[in-house]
């Protein structure tokens, strides 16, 4: 069958894209071999298809590079916020463990009495106090008192001991027994040493009452009214 040129060049676009017919594409193809025209239109489409597809090409590329410039731009907006989160959390925790550590060391905790493993009187006439292992101490009192009870005076020492909540927690007070000393040379008139609690100091010294003036004065405790506060450590 014989086609004219307007209705092959019609046809062309489904020829070119190989979805027309059987049977049309042999006359088309028939008209092609016959016609420069028509192979020229032809022609046409396969050079626009060529110049699409670089175009295409192009394109693609154009958005990968774009995509690529915002991953990267995303990645150093996130990399920044980041190292300064870091930063700061690092600046936080410090500044939380130092206020921590400078509260810690201001909070005084009571040491119970089974923690003091013994008062010993060495041959220097010297006093000290050892602690259990792993058992330590950061601040001690100790005096010379008078213990009056039930009408008995009796010369004592009084001490009581605390320890810091930090250096409670990392272990590092006084718990080496040779450098506790209450005293470096024990008055030969004392009688016994006793422990009070640092919670119940307060307590005892209460009960405490001065007698007598300058060389002669004396720290009198009324033991009957701390029953059970003073624990007897050591004694002649
Ligand atoms: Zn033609």
């Amino acid at each position: 069958m014989k086609m004219p040129c307007y209705l092959v060049q019609d046809l062309l676009p489904l020829y070119h894209d190989g979805v027309c017919g059987e049977q049309t594409a042999a006359d088309v193809r028939e008209h092609l071999d016959g016609c420069e025209n028509c192979r020229a239109a032809l022609g046409g489409m396969d050079a626009d298809t060529g110049a699409e597809t670089q175009l295409q090409a192009e394109k693609a590329q154009a958005s990968a590079a774009a995509l690529h410039k915002v991953r990267s731009d995303l990645r150093r907006k996130r990399v920044l916020p980041a190292l300064l989160v870091g930063l700061a959390a690092v600046v936080v925790l410090a500044a939380a463990v130092l206020g921590f550590r400078k509260y810690a060391m201001g909070v005084q905790l009571t040491i119970p009495t089974e923690d003091i493993a013994a008062v010993t009187l060495e041959e220097d006439n010297s006093l000290r106090v050892t602690m259990q292992d792993g058992k330590c101490w950061t601040g001690l009192t100790a005096s010379y008192r008078t213990l009056r009870t039930g009408g008995e005076e009796k010369e004592i020492v009084l001490f009581t001991l605390y320890v810091d909540l930090w250096s409670s927690l990392f272990q590092d007070g006084w718990s080496d027994g040779e450098e506790a000393m209450l005293f470096n040379d024990l008055l030969d008139g004392t009688e016994a040493v006793c422990y009070v609690r640092w919670d119940e100091w307060e307590q005892v010294n209460a009960a405490t009452k001065t007698e007598g003036e300058g060389a002669a004065a004396r720290d009198i405790i009324d033991g009957d009214a701390v029953p059970g506060l003073l624990h007897t450590m050591w004694q002649r």
